[in-house]
C-alpha cells in the first residue's frame, strides 16, 4: 500500500518542528505522499512541498480548519487546493484573527486559577505569532511544573468548563468548504472520533458536510482506536465519502502516533489520494 500520512503539525502551528525537519522524518519513516496540515495556516506550504521534492515524496497541498458546528470545534483538513487562492488565504487569516484576543482571556482564567504570565509563557512557545494555539499554553504549563505532561494540562486547564478555556466562534462549516473547494481542493472531516456529538449531531455534520460539498473523511488517524476505524469506515461507505489516513504528529515526544506508522485504510474504501492524484505535486 501507498504509505500516506495526510495530517500533521509543523512550528508554522502548534507542531515543534520545522516544515523540513517534518518532511525529512515523514521520509524516515517511509511516507510516499504526505500533506502539511498547519492549523488555519498555508504559510508552511511553499517550505514543505519544496522540502518534500527534496526527500522523493509526492506532497498535496494542506490545512486544517477550525470550524464551529453546533457549539463544538469541528477540524476540517482541506488537501490539494491552490494555496495561493486568494479566497482562501484571506479566510484562514480571518479565521486566525481571533486567536490573540482569545489567548490574552485564556491567560486572564489562568490567572485567576493562580498562574500568573501564561500568555507571556506561551509565546515562548510559538513559532508563528500569528497563530498562539492553547497547545502553546499547554507546554508553557508543563514547563512551568504546573503538570507532567501536556494531556494533564488540557485535562485539567484547557477543555470545557475549566479556568483557561474559553468559548470560541471559529469559521462556519459552509465557508470552510467554500474556501477549500473553491481553491480546487477536497475537504475532509478530520478525526470524527474526537468530538463530543451525540449520534443525531454526529449524522447532521456528515449530512450538511456532505451537501456543502465535502468529500472525504479521516477513517485511520491518530486519534481513533481500532473501533472508531470500523465505524467510520462504515460511515464513510454510508455518506459515499473517500477515505483519509494521517498521524495528527506533532512533536516526537507528545505525539503518540509517528508519521507514516498507522495501519492501512480499510480495503473497502476509497482513498482520498486517488481522487486527488492531478493535485498531487511529484518530485
Ligand atoms: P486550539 O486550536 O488552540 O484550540 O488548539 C487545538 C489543539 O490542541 C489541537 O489541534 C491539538 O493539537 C491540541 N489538543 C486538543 N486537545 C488535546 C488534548 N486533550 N491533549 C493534548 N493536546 C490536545
Ligand atoms: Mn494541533
Ligand atoms: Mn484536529
Ligand atoms: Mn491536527
Amino acid at each position: 500500500m501507498l504509505n500516506a500520512d495526510l495530517h500533521c503539525h509543523s512550528s508554522v502551528s502548534d507542531g515543534t518542528l520545522t516544515p523540513e525537519a517534518v518532511a525529512e522524518r515523514a521520509r524516515r519513516n517511509g511516507v510516499d505522499l504526505w500533506a502539511l496540515t498547519d492549523h488555519d495556516e498555508v504559510g508552511g506550504q511553499a517550505r514543505a512541498r519544496a522540502a518534500a521534492a527534496q526527500h522523493g515524496m509526492g506532497y498535496l497541498t494542506g490545512s486544517e480548519i477550525s470550524v464551529t458546528f453546533i457549539h463544538q470545534t469541528v477540524h476540517i483538513v482541506g488537501l490539494g487546493f491552490d494555496a495561493d487562492d486568494a479566497s482562501l488565504v484571506h479566510g484562514l487569516a480571518h479565521t486566525r484573527g481571533g486567536r490573540e484576543r482569545r489567548a490574552r482571556d485564556m491567560a486572564a482564567g489562568l490567572a485567576r486559577a493562580g498562574i500568573p504570565d501564561a500568555y507571556e509563557g506561551a509565546l515562548k512557545f510559538v513559532g508563528n505569532p500569528d497563530l498562539i494555539s492553547r497547545t502553546h499554553f499547554a507546554r508553557y504549563l508543563v514547563e512551568a511544573g504546573f503538570c507532567s505532561d501536556t494531556h494533564e494540562v488540557f485535562r485539567r486547564y484547557l477543555t470545557e468548563g475549566k479556568p483557561g478555556y474559553v468559548e470560541h466562534r471559529w469559521a462556519t462549516l459552509s465557508d470552510a468548504l467554500k474556501w477549500i473547494t473553491g481553491a480546487g481542493g477536497v475537504a475532509v472531516i478530520a478525526h470524527p472520533g474526537r468530538y463530543d456529538f451525540t449520534p443525531n449531531e454526529e449524522f447532521a455534520l456528515f449530512t450538511e458536510f456532505k451537501a456543502l460539498g465535502g468529500q472525504g473523511v479521516e477513517v485511520v488517524t491518530g486519534s481513533h482506536t481500532q473501533a472508531e476505524y470500523l465505524k467510520y469506515a462504515d460511515m464513510a461507505q454510508e455518506f459515499g465519502l473517500l477515505a483519509s489516513r494521517g498521524s495528527d504528529f506533532h512533536d516526537p515526544a507528545e505525539s503518540h502516533t509517528d508519521l507514516g506508522t498507522l495501519p492501512p485504510l480499510p480495503k473497502q474504501l476509497n482513498p482520498v489520494w486517488e481522487a486527488l492524484e492531478h493535485r498531487i505535486h511529484r518530485p
